[in-house]
């Protein structure tokens, strides 16, 4: 199987990329342990913690598509094929996120999460370990010190340790013991709260329900996702000093009637007050490392690696193709880790830095810019040049969302194509007009006066 190493592999954090990636490596024949510091999510009534649903698209699709579990998941999904923009009058206007085939999946996050638990705990040679915390390792001679339920220490063994453990990774500090990473966690100054639309007195969707519904409200916005039970989960993303001003129920529905006006009888004045302060606004972050692995017996995956904000929906579909690209060069390099992981950083660290970057770009986008008519215009030409030259001219979003083109290729791409429009904007706007005038002022040859009074119908002769 492997060159050299052993057979062992740990995965440390049973969210979705780690529940993923045990898949994987189950199915090159590794021995697995699943170290997950919760207890199962699937026993568990309700699940608290983040984002109820998410936007899952192309990359995440192909890395659950190669285990073969695409099917399995996108059945808890509902398509969004557009993003539907509330004004602040209640005029609604969508906007297609590509063509007709392209659309994102809005999926519960427990139910992907359980299904893919599911699936991997069906293979051979795996072990799911819950309520096991990661507390130390000493990866040289390939220890772990977990913490077990019952609170006692417990030592394990491996050959690599792959961390999964999310935003604030164990395993990457431990990491960084023994690899020289740079290492920057950014919190950003916006919040973000959640809040349900529910289904109607008759079971159905209280909006349009093939779409990502947006208020986007220049410094901050609303979003909500259709769920597969006939609600939808709102999310208000807005600087923290504003969330801290609200402490009171008038507050909330003044907050809302002044920017939200058409979402309140959707979710309703008494849930609106009651959801508001159910829980504290949560904090948005951002993780970059220099490099992802050490030696050859520690990686890094999904959040561990590089959390991101998640207003590109990118977060988990990168966890997800980080898996894909690791079980890529598994292939390519016959399984022997000391070759795989070094590329996987030369290949993963670029692309992750620039989701992240454009993660932070597109709130911008979201919020801002879709409001503004020369945004509309842009994203036309993108479309009309890309149905011109589908290969050669492909928008930033359908690159990211649609696309396995590496993120920091899809940047270089679109800042070329940005320098090619704004150049073909120049030429409409300014040389085109400007020789056109001069055209029109220019004397032809054997004509006495310049054209543009005849054309205008006067006559080019003065009244004597
Ligand atoms: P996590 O989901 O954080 O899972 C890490 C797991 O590790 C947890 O279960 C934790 O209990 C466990 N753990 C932690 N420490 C230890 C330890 N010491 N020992 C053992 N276990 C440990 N992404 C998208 O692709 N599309 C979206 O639409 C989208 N929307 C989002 C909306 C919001 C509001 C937010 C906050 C994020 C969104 N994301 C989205 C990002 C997405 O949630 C994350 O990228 C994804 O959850 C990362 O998965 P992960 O498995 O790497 O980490």
């Amino acid at each position: 199987m492997s060159e050299g190493v052993g057979s062992r592999v740990a995965i440390v954090g049973g969210g979705p990329v780690g529940a993923l990636n045990a898949s994987f490596f189950a199915l090159r024949g590794y021995h697995v342990d699943l170290y997950e510091a919760r207890g199962d999510i699937r026993l568990a009534k309700h699940v608290r913690g983040r984002s109820i649903n998410l936007a899952l698209s192309h990359r995440g699709r192909q890395a659950l598509a190669s285990v073969g579990l695409e099917e399995k998941v996108i059945r808890h999904g509902v398509p969004m094929h557009a993003r539907m923009i509330h004004s602040l009058s209640g005029k609604k206007m969508s906007i297609p996120y590509g063509k007709k085939d392209q659309y994102l999946l809005s999926v519960d996050r427990a139910l992907l999460n359980k299904e893919l638990l599911t699936a991997v705990e069906g293979l051979p040679k795996v072990k799911l370990h819950f309520n096991h915390k990661l507390q130390d390792s000493d990866m040289p001679n390939g220890t772990l010190l977990l913490n077990r339920p019952d609170g006692l220490p417990i030592e394990a063994h491996c050959d690599l340790l792959v961390g999964c453990d999310g935003a604030f990774s164990s395993v990457r500090r431990q990491l960084m013991r023994y690899a020289t990473v740079d290492f920057s966690q950014t919190f950003i100054k916006h919040n973000y709260l959640e809040l349900n639309i529910p289904p109607t007195s008759s079971g159905e969707f209280a909006m349009e329900p093939n779409f990502l519904h947006i208020w986007p409200r220049n410094t901050f916005m609303m979003i909500a996702l259709p769920n597969m039970d006939h609600s939808f989960t709102c999310t208000l993303f807005m600087p923290f000093m504003e969330f801290e001003k609200i402490t009171t129920n008038e507050q909330v529905l003044d907050l809302f009637q002044k920017f939200f006006p058409d979402s309140i009888p959707l979710i309703g004045i008494d849930a609106l007050k009651k959801q508001f302060f159910r829980i504290p606004a949560q904090a948005l972050m951002m993780i970059k490392c220099s490099q992802y692995h050490a030696s050859e017996t520690m990686v890094l995956m999904g959040d561990a690696a590089h959390a991101m904000v998640p207003f590109y929906g990118q977060g988990m579909n990168a966890g997800f193709e980080d898996c894909l690209v690791f079980d890529e060069l598994m292939e390519k390099f016959h399984n022997n880790f000391a070759r795989v992981l070094p590329e996987y950083s030369v290949l993963r660290v670029p692309d992750g830095q620039a989701i992240s970057d454009l993660a932070m770009y597109n709130y911008i986008e979201m919020r801002a810019h879709v409001n503004s008519p020369w945004f509309h215009f842009r994203r036309f030409m993108d479309n009309v040049l890309h149905r011109i030259m589908p290969n050669t001219f492909i928008p930033l979003y359908t690159m990211v969302t649609f696309t396995r083109i590496r993120y920091h290729e899809a940047v270089k791409r679109w800042k070329k194509q940005k320098k090619t429009m704004n150049w073909f904007f120049f030429v409409f706007l300014t040389i085109l007009p400007v020789s056109g005038a001069v055209l029109l002022c220019r004397k032809i040859p054997g004509q006495p006066h310049s054209i543009v009074p005849r054309l205008c119908g006067l006559s080019t002769k003065l009244p004597l």
